[in-house]
């Protein structure tokens, strides 16, 4: 099912044809309206008139989180700000928000975008949605919110946490898609099994959207089983309107990144330099139809790679793989660089292990990984627990090459998530 078939499935050529008319007008547009890139533009002795190719777009400079937030209020609206008619920030960890700004037209697309993930992946009327993401300044629930109700689809804005409400309305009112980040997901079922619920006995779930933060495929496979439903990848930055930049079709090969809307490209982390096609790097995002706040080859420290191969469904827009990590949550311990996935991706394959884990970080030396267990084998045999601890210690050995301490602990005794989950304590200092 198609939302909107033909851009969907516009031919490649079409496609870049289009990519390049819309990037022209970008460029144009920020050049005109926006200081920060008629700087950035004239200091590389680049005009929008230059533009030729897709790839021209390498002769300017990146924008990174530091700019945006260096233009915080509203340095980087190409609108009067009486045009803007919603505003969204993202936090982050340290220092000024940013602030990005929409448009009317902005909402709509965004909409548009989100409204075609959600009739790929066979959600429409009849359906009821719970969206069990944060409402607010966060763009995750309100942009679901809206394309869900354009598609014609009930939409219960529960937000997140109370699990007990959440509980009734979705026995209530018949919920069958969720709207969620992974680490509220694995937080509910083990509310669910502790509640002595069997989702597939005791509610109408069908599918979820899970994302707003990295997890790993075997976390996917292990909430689907304990559930008993499809769960979708879905990848956004608020940057970039939220959710709805790319989202797995029914295939669940990679995530369909809307083309016609951004453009991509792949680039090593450190030097910013373009990687081979299909090679992981971090991905950088342009905005190709956006008025209030057009953002120029923006970094996002997401990292993937891109597959060019057709997909089965018959969309043209190329997809990108599972965000491996972000840049900024790699940590380095014995000289070795680790992803937080690659710790949850071995323990999830572990039979007994739980949902729950943390990642303590005392030393440059050594890391601490503290995961849960499963309440019947907590209680169970102390050999079988050893057991347990050794085997999770050699296939973590195996997949970071360093050795980690390991403590079993019980299930429900680490904090839990409604929204994004932090597992890495680092308490060292630089
Ligand atoms: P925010 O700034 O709060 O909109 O968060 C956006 C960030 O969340 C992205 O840059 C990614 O790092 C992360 N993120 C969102 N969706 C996913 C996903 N499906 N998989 C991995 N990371 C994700
Ligand atoms: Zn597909």
């Amino acid at each position: 099912m198609f939302w909107q078939k033909e851009i969907e499935t516009l031919s490649r050529d079409k496609l870049s044809a289009l990519q390049l008319e819309r990037l022209g007008r970008t460029l144009a547009r920020v050049y005109e309206r926006v200081p920060f890139y008629r700087k950035a533009m004239d200091g590389n002795g680049f005009r929008p008139e230059d533009l030729r190719g897709l790839k021209d777009i390498t002769a300017l400079p990146f924008t990174t989180r530091e700019d945006l937030r260096a233009g915080y209020p509203d340095g980087l609206l190409a609108v009067e700000r009486t045009e803007a008619v919603r505003l969204h920030t993202s936090s982050g960890t340290t220092g000024k928000p940013k602030a990005i700004f929409f448009s009317r037209r902005d909402l709509d697309q965004a909409a548009e975008l989100l409204a075609r993930c959600l009739v790929m992946t066979g959600t429409g009327p009849g359906d009821v949605l719970q969206n069990m993401m944060t409402y607010g300044l966060f763009t995750g629930a309100l942009m679901m919110h809206y394309a869900a109700e354009k598609v014609g689809i009930l939409v219960i804005p529960s937000g997140p946490g109370n699990t007990e409400r959440q509980l009734d309305l979705m026995r209530d009112f018949g919920t069958t898609v969720l709207h969620i980040t992974p680490s509220y997901l694995l937080y509910l079922a083990d509310y669910l099994a502790r509640a002595g619920l069997d989702p597939a006995r005791d509610l109408k779930l069908k599918r979820a959207y899970v994302g707003a933060e990295p997890y790993s495929e075997e976390t996917r496979r292990k909430i689907e089983s304990l559930y008993g439903i499809d769960i979708y990848n879905s990848y956004g930055l608020s940057e970039m309107n939220g959710p709805g930049v790319a989202f797995e079709c029914a295939g669940k090969q990679g995530m369909h990144l809307w083309e016609d809307n951004f453009l991509m490209e792949v680039v090593d982390p450190e030097t910013g330099r373009p990687r081979a096609e299909g090679e992981a790097g971090e991905l950088i995002l342009t905005t190709l139809n956006r008025e209030a706040m057009p953002i120029i080859r923006y970094r996002t420290r997401d990292i993937t790679s891109v597959i060019s191969e057709p997909c089965a469904c018959g969309r043209t827009h190329r997809r990108i793989t599972r965000i491996a990590g972000r840049a900024d949550d790699m940590f380095i311990v014995r000289g070795v660089n680790i992803f937080p996935q690659q710790v949850e991706r071995v323990l999830m394959a572990v039979s007994g292990v739980a949902q729950n884990y943390q990642i303590i970080l005392d030393s440059y030396d050594q890391m601490t990984v503290r995961v849960e267990i499963q309440r019947e084998v907590f209680d169970g045999h102390v050999e079988h627990l050893i057991r347990l601890k050794n085997l999770i210690i050699d296939r973590l050995r195996s997949e970071i090459v360093v050795r980690p301490e390991v403590e079993l602990v019980e299930p429900g005794s680490l904090p839990t998530f409604e929204g994004k989950g932090k597992r890495v304590i680092d308490r060292r200092t630089m």
